[in-house]
């Protein structure tokens, strides 16, 4: 699934493209015909990514994306007009929206009925850690479980999860209301700055890369080798070479190290 590292990307790149002029806004696929009727050849005011959600503002009419598990918004391909819910042109240039759970035309209401029932977005331009904590803090489910549940903090997925609860050094079956204040503050500054990096590099790459042999070694590195745990089970731990083992949690599967995780 994409995380809000891509959706944020993906405001930049409409943003850069689709961001100056009339935009021709069609369905090939049919099933958003009535939608792209609505914003063709209108001007878009800004595009907007809040969590995993992506909203394109044209007055009062309001395009909101979600690519869901599945879903893929870039350059159109050709002869895939078949899966293409909505393409977006703008001179010379096209993208296609093809799989996404939501694609949608709302009111300034609903809008801002979604955006408020989302937790603070570590990409967005607060560093304050309070909204984070009381919303961590305030549910006994597993921290695990916290992480993923997008009205507690937006943005973060499967591999950011992992990747933070190893980062951090706790268990991500461990109750979030026992974690205390400190080590949440910390972990919201590990993931701004993980998501930060994830956005300019457009993948997610967790690594030090002080045990890689440097940045640019770490860019040519496989997954494997990337990341600390996300799909890692049965692998040995890259710091303490335990072997990193596997849980569900909130019907996602999750990694951690048993060694280097103990709280
Ligand atoms: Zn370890």
């Amino acid at each position: 699934m994409p995380e809000g590292h891509t959706i944020r990307r993906l405001r930049n790149d409409l943003d850069r493209l689709f961001g100056d002029g009339p935009i021709t806004a069609s369905s090939p696929q049919g099933r958003f015909a009535d939608g792209a009727a609505v914003i063709d050849q209108r001007v878009v005011d800004r595009f907007e990514a809040d969590g995993k959600h992506l909203f394109g503002h044209f007055g009062n009419d309001i395009l909101h994306v979600h690519l869901g598990l599945i879903g893929k918004f870039g350059p159109s391909v050709d002869g895939a007009d078949a899966h293409c819910r909505l393409r977006l042109a703008a001179s010379g240039i096209s993208w296609d929206l093809r799989g996404p759970s939501t694609c949608a035309v709302i009111s300034p209401d609903v809008h801002a009925a979604i955006c408020a029932g989302l937790g603070p977005d570590p990409l967005g331009r607060s560093s304050d850690p309070s909204a984070f904590i009381e919303q961590i803090n305030s549910t006994r489910k597993p921290i695990g479980a916290a992480l993923l549940d997008q009205r507690r903090v937006s943005g973060i997925g499967n591999v950011y999860r992992a990747e933070l609860c190893f980062l951090s050094g706790i268990r991500p079956t461990t109750s979030a209301a026992t974690v205390d204040k400190t080590t949440l503050a910390d972990m919201w500054d590990t993931i701004r700055t993980l998501m930060r990096r994830g956005v300019r590099q457009g993948r997610i790459i967790t690594r030090d890369p002080s045990e890689v042999g440097g940045p640019r070694r770490l860019q040519r590195l496989d997954d494997d080798e990337r990341l600390y745990v996300y799909k890692r089970d049965s692998e040995r731990c890259h710091r303490c070479g335990t072997e990193i083992r596997l849980v569900e949690i909130a019907q996602r599967k999750c990694w951690y190290c048993p060694e280097c995780q103990q709280t």
